[in-house]
């Protein structure tokens, strides 16, 4: 279970002004730009992320350290109670772990902070504060490059992940043989808005 953190700024910031003041400290590496907008919602109100990202303190001091480094944050830490959905989100984790593209240690932090965010209901960008569906694409092919190769027909991401997890047990929920053919398939398909 991830401990319940509160990031405080230390400067009195607007969120678009603290992305601003995160990309003016940004190391340069892939995942800068998408972590500045989930911290900037965070802290706006924006998306499903708890404070720090969902991240244990010393992974969270560890992201800013790497991806902003010098940037002035405080972060508070509390510990919550026990996860009632720790075994789904175990499957999940597993799943984007499996296929991270070992290209740096923040692909272990982004799919703790996916994973997070799949156990809430709005889109799967909306609900980790990215400003659009395109930055999630972005996100899944930069960090879980031969998952988001699968994803050939463009499902909707959090869907597409958990099919994943069905197929990999054997499990078939949907009621059509095929895609092409289903009464669902806006539900699956289709703009992400
Ligand atoms: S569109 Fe229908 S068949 Fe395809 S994944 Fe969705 S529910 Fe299943």
């Amino acid at each position: 279970m991830q401990p319940d953190t509160m990031l405080v700024q230390k400067s009195p910031t607007q969120p678009a002004g603290l992305y601003a003041e995160l990309m003016s400290h940004a190391a340069g590496l892939p995942n800068d730009e998408i972590f500045a907008q989930m911290i900037a919602s965070q802290i706006d109100g924006a998306g499903v992320l708890p404070p720090g990202l969902g991240l244990e303190l010393k992974d969270f001091s560890a992201l800013l350290s790497q991806h902003f480094p010098g940037i002035k944050l405080v972060v508070r830490h509390a510990e919550t109670g026990v996860d009632p959905r720790a075994l789904e989100r175990d499957d999940v984790l597993a799943l984007l772990l499996e296929h991270r593209a070992f290209r740096h240690k923040s692909e272990e932090w982004m799919a703790e902070i996916v994973t997070d965010a799949c156990m809430a209901n709005d889109h799967l960008w909306q609900d980790l504060g990215l400003w659009s569906r395109e930055y999630l694409s972005r996100l899944m092919k930069q960090n879980f490059p031969s998952l988001a190769a699968k994803n050939t027909k463009d499902m909707k991401w959090k869907k597409f992940l958990y099919k994943q997890l069905c197929e990999r047990e054997g499990i078939s929920t949907c009621r059509a043989p095929s895609c092409d053919v289903c009464a669902d398939y806006a539900k699956c398909f289709g703009p992400e808005e």
